[in-house]
């Protein structure tokens, strides 16, 4: 049992004419076995909250709080975050040449866990979590995200979210740049790691397209640095019919 709580959550970034509030005041829970979507236009701080979630330095905490089970998320460090169960699929993954997939995810799964796991299922675990999303063994050779198709970069993160099995994943744009095959393969393992002990997921994306694969529970309209609006899944139908106009012109009214 799970339960990712943001309580009136203010963040401001560093930029060269001083720091720039992005968010002001997000409130959201998720508790195990709900999948959250965020939907909202660009620039609106969707990634922002992902970043401040996973405790990228770049963003600075000035109000509210995170929660994990009652744990203070902020206070802890970046590896603490994804050793309490946080996971973070980035927008934008980093390379890291000379560093084979393979032994990435054994160095990941062993700082997670605690200890190194036993080989011998370990392999046979990395080579179905590769096959299940249509990856090649030889994948576990290449060197992290180096010269990876952008199709190659999501399907590795989410061999990384199954393979790690966190509790609570926070997946940003996991949908930009893949095709309707490999968004389908993406999405059902999302779906295998969703189904499976009842798993939380903040799943933050700019179309609607991904939400036919995976279905979410509660769609949330991010605008401007906030939560706009909230609903079921029916909000993201009225999204794909109307876009964000209503929401943006009610922003610019306040
Ligand atoms: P989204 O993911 O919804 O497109 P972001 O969280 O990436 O939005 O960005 C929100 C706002 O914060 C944007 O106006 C963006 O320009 C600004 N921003 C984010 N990071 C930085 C940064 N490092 N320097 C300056 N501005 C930034
Ligand atoms: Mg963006
Ligand atoms: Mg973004």
């Amino acid at each position: 049992m799970s339960t990712l709580e943001i309580k009136d959550l203010e963040v401001s970034v560093e930029t060269e004419d001083g720091p720039k509030q992005i968010l002001k005041g997000v409130t959201l829970t998720i508790k195990d076995g709900e999948t959250h979507a965020i939907m909202g236009p660009n620039g609106s701080g969707k990634s922002t909250l992902a970043y401040s979630i996973a405790g990228h330095p770049k963003y600075t905490v000035t109000g509210g709080t995170v929660t994990l089970d009652g744990e203070d998320v902020l206070a802890m460090s970046v590896d603490e975050r994804a050793r309490a169960g946080l996971f973070l699929a980035m927008q934008y993954p980093v390379e890291v040449p000379g560093v084979s997939v393979a032994n990435f995810l054994r160095t990941a799964k062993t700082a997670i866990d605690g200890e190194a796991p036993k080989l011998r299922t370990w392999v046979k675990d990395v080579n179905q979590a590769l096959g299940d999303l249509d990856l090649d063994p030889t994948f576990s050779q290449r060197s992290v995200n180096e010269g990876f198709s952008g199709g190659e970069k999501k399907r590795h993160e989410i061999a990384q979210l199954e393979l790690l099995d966190p509790k609570v994943a926070i997946l940003d744009e996991t949908d930009s740049g893949l095709d309707i095959d490999a968004l389908k393969v993406v999405s059902e393992g999302v779906n295998r790691f969703r189904a499976r002990d009842a798993k939380g997921v903040l799943l933050i994306t700019h179309y609607t397209r991904i939400l036919r694969y995976i279905e979410p529970d509660f769609v949330h309209v991010f605008v401007a640095g906030r939560v706009a609006e909230s609903g079921g899944p029916e909000l993201a139908e009225e999204l794909e019919a109307n876009g964000y106009e209503r929401f943006l012109s009610a922003q610019a009214a306040v």
